[in-house]
């Protein structure tokens, strides 16, 4: 016989012994409940990483929006939607339409999926999101193995969408299965917002959390997002904030058409000098913003805030050789950190009308477009900023008394999502993790903008945790993204012990 198979029936029948066993106590939970959760988990774990090669093998890319990749989304919504009906959860999968091409044809948008198990009226209700779309992948990109193809070497499962997000999704679906497996009352109700269009906008799910408030979302007490990922390859990390983003244009204009350098060069208030000196005028060498007023709303630091940062797990050299950077702006770990996450930052993205074809022309550009954007931090405010950038470059550009024209908009206002950390959620999750791991996490936030924290939280109102799986060097987005056995079954025990210690916290 297959040397695996034969693991595979001997773990099967261990596990039907642990099923049968676990039966004995489904009327109250037994103290070593999590012994036995935690042992199921690891007895089962090959049939959990077969589940995942299942999904990786979906080809169920958003990005190219081709019939054939949508109708593999639409397999893979369906795929999910039968696995969690098969846990016994009611599955109403949403239709949301179809999207028309610039080229004329139409594709149907993947149905977003509704899910709930368990209406116990004492029980805390965790909603939990997540998407089962990815990013293009194809082997001649640099992949080392067949992208749909899970494909584990020192355990490490790489394929597709292993960890961003197929593999948190099924860890949560896994700590549900294995209370179930063991005839265990479910400590929490639990709903599911699964979307299949995440890599490409989350289409229409803002939309459907804002219809389905009062109705899906009524009895949520908890949101928890597992989309991201550590800052370490070994210890966990619980996000509690991101920053939001402004951005803005900036155009000045002459004429719409450009000018020859030499028939008009010494004569004429040129609109590059003019962005320029606008550009020039935003930010110093430091990284300090010189917009006026700019700081005023940022929040200031705690002493609770600044041990945060102490313990946080970054090999700031490491991190700096890897990104291929001479020096950082900030010498230690706690500065950089608070500069990615608590102070604003303001960056020059590109100049439109500029001709960046190599070669030396002698063209006065007639009209050109400055880009430049401000991660936003709590306690800022988008149109607050948007006030203080108009003012502020009107001011410099009245003092150049330049005969062009400037226009200023900003044409993103994304705000900051920053949450409580002493929600019981993020007690339950802190517990949870010293209890599989044996540490504390690090408590982070993102940089970047992920807007699905900021919408669930202004729209339901309730509590949203971001509780990654995955470790720093997972490569999501990237090529040969890969996920850890070890994360993907030590973070299915995360979320079954997560599930009691809020049940506890609600006692
Ligand atoms: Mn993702
Ligand atoms: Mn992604």
């Amino acid at each position: 016989m297959d040397p695996k198979l034969g693991r595979m029936a001997a773990s099967s029948l261990l596990a039907l012994l642990l099923l049968l066993e676990g039966g004995m106590f489904s009327s109250s939970p037994p103290a070593g409940l999590l012994e036995k959760l935690f042992q199921y988990i690891d007895l089962q774990q090959d049939a959990f990483v077969q589940t995942l090669k299942d999904w990786v093998a979906i080809e169920s890319d958003s990005v190219q929006p081709t019939p054939r990749f949508r109708r593999e989304l639409c397999r893979m919504m369906a795929v999910a939607a039968d696995k969690l009906r098969r846990l016994g959860a009611s599955v109403d999968s949403v239709d949301t339409g179809s999207q028309q091409l610039p080229d004329g044809q139409s594709l149907p948008i993947p149905p977003i999926i509704l899910a709930e198990l368990g209406n116990g009226p004492k029980k805390p209700t965790v909603c939990f999101y997540g998407h089962l779309d990815v990013q293009p992948a194809a082997r001649g990109d640099g992949w080392l193995t067949e992208p749909y193809v899970l494909t584990e070497v020192d355990g490490k499962l790489y394929g597709r969408g292993a960890t961003d997000n197929k593999g948190p999704v099924l860890a949560w679906i896994n700590a549900v299965s294995t209370f179930q497996a063991l005839e265990q009352d479910l400590p929490v109700n639990i709903k599911f917002i699964l979307e299949g269009m995440e890599e490409a906008g989350s289409v229409a799910l803002e939309e459907l959390v804002q219809k389905e408030k009062d109705r899906f979302f009524s009895g949520v007490d908890y949101i928890v997002i597992s989309d991201n990922l550590w800052v370490s390859r070994r210890k966990p990390a619980v996000t509690y904030g991101t920053r939001g983003n402004s951005y803005f244009t900036v155009e000045v204009k002459c004429r719409d058409q450009d000018f020859h350098s030499g028939t008009f060069g010494g004569i004429l208030n040129e609109p590059m000098a003019d962005l320029v000196a606008l550009l020039g005028s935003l930010v110093d060498s430091s990284g300090h913003i010189l917009i006026p007023g700019i700081y005023d709303h940022v929040a200031s630091l705690t002493e609770e805030e600044k041990n945060i940062y102490k313990s946080i797990d970054l090999d700031l050299e490491e991190y700096r050789n890897s990104s291929q950077v001479k020096k950082f702006l900030f010498d230690t770990k706690e500065e950089v950190l608070m500069h990615l996450w608590r102070y604003p930052s303001l960056s020059i993205h590109g100049i439109e009308g500029a001709f960046d074809e190599p070669g030396a022309k002698t063209v006065i550009p007639g009209r050109v477009v400055g880009k430049f954007s401000i991660r936003l931090v709590p306690h800022m405010n988008a149109s607050v900023v948007e006030k203080q950038v108009k003012h502020h470059l009107e001011d410099v550009f009245s003092k150049r008394n330049s005969s062009n024209q400037m226009a200023v908009s900003m044409v993103l206002g994304l705000p900051p999502w920053i949450a409580n950390i002493n929600d019981s959620q993020y007690l339950a999750a802190k517990r949870a993790i010293r209890t599989v791991f044996g540490t504390d996490p690090d408590m982070i936030r993102d940089g970047s903008t992920i807007p699905i924290a900021r919408i669930f939280q202004e729209i339901i109102g309730k509590s949203v945790m971001m509780l990654p799986l995955g470790a720093v060097d997972d490569g999501e987005h990237s090529q040969n993204e890969k996920i850890n056995r070890w994360n993907y079954i030590e973070g299915s025990k995360l979320f079954a012990a997560f599930f009691l210690e809020l049940a506890k916290l609600h006692e």
